[in-house]
């Protein structure tokens, strides 16, 4: 979507221009997007939408809703073993089994200890909050800087994208609800942050209320709006504290949750 979206603005531009050259300026482009967007974690990793992290690597995939599922058991649930680093307290741990928790409350999730799984999620506390989009298969990080990642609602924001999804204001759909104020983002630095995905949007509305929804002020300038609602001004949004409705609805949705069991795409 965004390739195509970036031909068009090439296409407006210049009219004479050849399709390898349009190629080579799209991955320009993109790239320097990209790099300006993201924050690089270690060689291979970068984040993307500021907590999303993607590998370059060897393994690297794209991943949206429906693309990267964890499998689902013949039991009906869908188990993610989980690792927590020894450099959590007590206290913290309570928190992330609390994040857990959210997430399994009313859907088919079960966040399980990792005994020999071979796909699972390591909780460390790295530098910031992100996550794997979805599963990718073996090992992956999710951190919780301590101490302010550790908090229930920022955990179970994390746990989705560890399920697959992207943040709501991501939406292919989104311009339809919400206007991004491009002059108003931080040093234009962060533009990468509010791009639009081509997602699976499981015919679920668009969800102000939704654990993934950026806030009205998310990566602001000088305290000017970078989201603001199409249609109600007043409309609150970008609340950080536990999942909504339609994000468990979300959930049950994308892992057929209550249905028969049946073996999920694993990619
Ligand atoms: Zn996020």
């Amino acid at each position: 979507l965004d390739l195509i979206f970036n031909i068009d603005i090439l296409l407006r531009e210049k009219k004479k221009i050849t399709i390898s050259q349009i190629f080579n300026e799209l991955i320009t482009s993109f790239l320097i997007q990209c790099m300006a967007a993201s924050r690089v974690i270690d060689g291979t990793t970068t984040l993307r939408e500021g907590d999303i992290a993607v590998s370059t690597g060897r393994r690297s995939k794209v991943c949206f809703a429906r693309s990267c599922q964890w499998a689902k058991s013949v039991d009906g649930h869908v188990y993610i073993p989980y690792k927590i680093s020894p450099d959590y307290s007590e206290m913290d741990i309570k928190l992330i089994k609390k994040g857990m928790e959210n997430i399994e409350k009313g859907t088919c999730v079960r966040f399980v200890p990792r005994t020999h799984q071979r796909d699972y999620i390591d909780i460390q506390a790295q530098s910031g909050c992100w996550s794997y989009l979805g599963a990718r298969g073996g090992k992956q990080t999710v951190s919780l800087q301590n101490p302010h990642c550790v908090q229930v609602g920022v955990i179970s924001h994390e746990f989705m994208h560890v399920l697959g999804f992207v943040h709501e204001q991501s939406r292919f759909d989104r311009d339809n609800y919400v206007t991004v104020m491009w002059p108003n983002i931080w040093r234009g630095k962060f533009k990468g942050n509010f791009e639009k995905f081509k997602t699976e949007n499981l015919d679920l509305p668009y969800d102000f209320g939704s654990i993934m929804h950026f806030g009205k002020y998310a990566y602001s300038q000088d305290g000017e709006p970078t989201i603001v609602p199409k249609n109600n001004q007043r409309m609150k949004f970008g609340q950080t504290e536990h999942l909504s409705h339609i994000d468990k609805m979300k959930i049950n949705k994308l892992y057929k949750c209550g249905k028969s069991s049946q073996v999920s795409t694993i990619c």
